[in-house]
């Protein structure tokens, strides 16, 4: 459900990340700067479990998108039915290439599959499609003003306000959660040379119609197709990429690229082969519920029993806190579900900062193997960090916070054992 809520605020671009080469491209975000964490936001947010108190690291105000709990108001309900409008549109110098529903179908069902995958069931995607043709903007596409990293003043604004003088006829805007304007792959540069792909989302300062902003919207351009011939399986994922924002997860790959988290979250990396979201992701948005959580916040020796991430029930993740803003998270992957690409499954072990912004580094992946040069050979998937699970017998450590996590098994349906010691 929208509020209409109007704040005088600019929008503020995220900073644009420069010479970004093929295999380091995802898409840019663009958000508001929030104001301190209210009661809004995903299931998650409930304040119960006070054992898990010091592994639920609070959102940082001053970052435009924080890795924290809760997430912020103003993002979209990442729980439930949520329903997506989608609108394909053309421009006077771009005419549609192809028609507006084969580009709709580029991205639908398997963006709502993916969802419902990663989720286990709990977000209902339903995508919409009220305008089948393509819908032509009154300027040319050059006329807008928009390349790679342009904030929402002037020409998004331009370009939505023309969207909804175009569709409102037809469309009730009132009636969806949030907004995807598939533009014609021929409007732009290649996603090859230049990814424009972006989201504005919790911007309540949106032009209005119907009554609400249209304030979790994502744009996509051209087509993300990597070369490898999998564009047809793999070409959608630019979409629940960008849709993350909109339920408010930050970009985990820097201006270095994919290097921090590797293909161990869409966020991350969002060409090539299918991937997952991490767990602490799927807590923060309420796909993974209190009881699944082992909070590590205590001096001593506990061990935790951990599930594969990508099967539904029993428990999925052990936090070590560290700070207020800054902690483990320690979870199983496997080769199941949305995790395609998987070369060697174990326990993944990264460090969650609520402090570091989108774009900047706020996941860190811990690399069981370094300079190994990894497991996989697919196309777009950060081959480094592709064997970064832990095994058993191979044990973290962090010497300066006194914390050890040491893999001690692993049963025959995949389930490991992992002892934490904090001294
Ligand atoms: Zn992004």
């Amino acid at each position: 459900m929208q509020h209409p809520r109007r704040r005088i605020r600019r929008p503020v671009a995220m900073a644009a990340t420069t010479a970004l080469s093929l295999t380091l491209l995802a898409s840019a975000s663009t958000t508001l700067p929030r104001p301190a964490p209210a009661s809004a936001g995903p299931v998650a947010a409930a304040p119960d479990g006070a054992q898990l108190g010091p592994c639920r690291i609070a959102t940082t105000m001053g970052v435009q998108m924080s890795e924290g709990l809760p997430t912020a108001p103003g993002y979209v309900r990442s729980t439930g039915l949520v329903r997506a409008l989608n609108l394909m549109i053309d421009f006077p110098d771009a005419p549609g290439d192809g028609t507006a529903t084969s580009r709709f179908r580029e991205f639908f069902p398997q963006t709502a599959e993916w969802f419902r995958v990663s989720s286990y069931g709990r977000l209902h995607y339903q995508a919409e499609v009220p305008i089948p043709d393509w819908l032509r903007m009154p300027k040319a596409f050059s006329a807008y003003g928009i390349e790679r990293g342009s904030p929402y003043e002037p020409g998004y604004r331009s370009l939505v306000e023309d969207i909804i003088t175009a569709a409102d006829p037809k469309v009730d805007f009132s009636a969806y959660d949030l907004v995807n304007i598939l533009v014609t792959p021929n409007a732009g540069p290649s996603a090859l040379d230049t990814v424009l792909s972006v989201t504005f989302s919790g911007n309540d300062d949106a032009p209005y119609a119907d009554g609400v902003p249209l304030a979790n919207t994502s744009f996509v351009y051209s087509r993300q197709d990597d070369g490898s011939g999998s564009f047809g399986e793999t070409g959608y994922r630019v979409l629940p990429h960008e849709n993350g924002h909109v339920f408010g997860l930050p970009d985990l790959y820097t201006a270095d690229g994919g290097g921090t988290v590797g293909h161990w979250d869409i966020m991350s990396e969002d060409w090539g082969a299918n991937n997952d979201l991490l767990g602490w992701h799927k807590w923060k948005l309420g796909w993974l519920d209190n009881d699944q959580i082992g909070c590590a916040s205590g001096t001593g020796t506990g061990d935790y029993t951990l599930t594969p991430l990508a099967v539904a029930g029993g428990p999925k993740l052990a936090v070590v806190p560290l700070s207020d803003t800054s902690g483990y998270a320690v979870e199983v992957r496997s080769k199941e579900g949305n995790d395609e690409a998987v070369c060697e499954h174990g326990v993944l072990v990264y460090r969650v900062e609520s402090d570091v912004d989108t774009g900047h580094g706020p996941v860190t992946v811990s690399d069981s193997e370094h300079a190994s040069g990894g497991c996989t050979r697919r196309a777009n998937v950060h081959a480094e960090l592709s064997d970064a699970p832990y095994r058993p017998g191979e044990t973290f450590t962090d010497r300066a916070n006194g914390i050890r996590i040491s893999v001690l098994d692993e049963d025959a349906s995949g389930t490991y054992r992992v002892r934490i010691t904090r001294s």
